[in-house]
């Protein structure tokens, strides 16, 4: 196999084992049933006995950025080195063409893919270990079927950043091959980030990030979402309601506990929460008729296609 590492080609022998891999005893599977809710940002679970609120890979933000930089940088100094292949008004011309690259736009190319490789180990670090925690709580998990298009239009860049994709395929990977199960229906035909175990539906944008509802149900959107997922029947793609009503009472505090952890802990990398988590806000349900909070998830909407775009033109 080959490799690029800074810039240099490394060559290395990959050896390719039949049969099951080694299973960490921490690693194995535990009981249950449990429910998903991925965003591009935060990721939910919550199991008959444990809630969680994270980050979706929330250390790889600043990465990103030094990627947007020298892919701009790449394409000005691929101008500069053949105007000949431009027409006048900055679009690429028809046909064959010769492509030349200098020698420091080789060095920015160079740069870029050393980036990207970090940026991918990252990733992949991250993912596993976000994987590691959720298959200790069941061994049937539940989610929404993550529509890669409608998270790229919402979020543009930050998808790919994030691969959530890439995320699912991996905890399918180990919780199967440990005997367990991931269950994704079509979220067309559960849409819990809008509806209510009593039926309500309630529509709201991706910046509302609570759930509120007349009938007293008040909780952290993804939360209560991945809180839904559990009751979704796998034949029917249906959400069970009356079971949902009945777990509510239970779940609550762990969802409120979940919440609660994720907006005082501090990440690790210094960094306050994200918007998304709707820490600027208290969990109280009294307030529920007057308004449902409508906090402004900025760190979900950073990058929306249309803008990067514009400021790349
Ligand atoms: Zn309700």
């Amino acid at each position: 196999m080959r490799r690029k590492v800074r810039g240099r080609n490394l060559f290395s022998a990959q050896l390719v084992c039949e049969g099951h891999p080694y299973r960490k005893e921490k690693n194995t599977l535990g009981q249950g049933v449990v429910g998903l809710d991925i965003g591009p940002s935060t990721a939910a679970v919550v199991a008959a006995q444990e809630a969680r609120l994270t980050q979706f890979c929330a250390e790889l933000k600043p990465q990103e950025r030094q990627i947007r930089l020298l892919q701009r940088k790449l394409d000005r100094q691929r101008r500069a080195n053949n105007p000949e292949n431009y027409h006048a008004n900055g679009t690429v011309k028809l046909g064959a063409k010769q492509w030349k690259r200098s020698k420091r736009s080789q060095d920015s190319l160079d740069q870029l893919r050393e980036i990207q490789r970090r940026l991918a180990a990252h990733r992949k670090s991250l993912h596993g270990r976000l994987v590691n925690e959720i298959v200790e709580l069941g061994n049937v998990f539940k989610l929404e079927k993550l529509s890669y298009r409608a998270f790229q239009k919402e979020f543009g860049r930050s998808v790919g950043l994030r691969a959530p994709g890439g995320f699912v395929s991996e905890l399918r990977r180990k919780a199967e091959s440990a005997g367990g199960k991931v269950i994704e229906f079509p979220i067309r035909n559960t849409r819990l980030s809008q509806r209510c175990h009593c039926g309500q539906v309630h529509k709201k944008r991706l910046s509302e990030r609570w759930q509120g509802c007349a009938c007293g149900v008040f909780a952290q959107r993804d939360l209560y979402s991945a809180f839904l997922a559990r009751f979704v029947e796998q034949e029917t793609n249906q959400l069970h309601a009356g079971q949902a009503a009945e777990a509510w009472t239970g779940a609550e505090p762990l969802l409120r506990t979940a919440w609660q952890q994720a907006v005082t802990n501090q990440p690790a990398s210094g960094r306050s929460n994200p918007s998304s988590f709707g820490a600027t806000r208290s969990w109280s349900g009294s307030s529920v008729e007057g308004e449902i909070a409508c906090t402004k998830a900025r760190d979900v909407v950073a990058y929306p296609l249309g803008t990067a775009k514009a400021r790349e033109r």
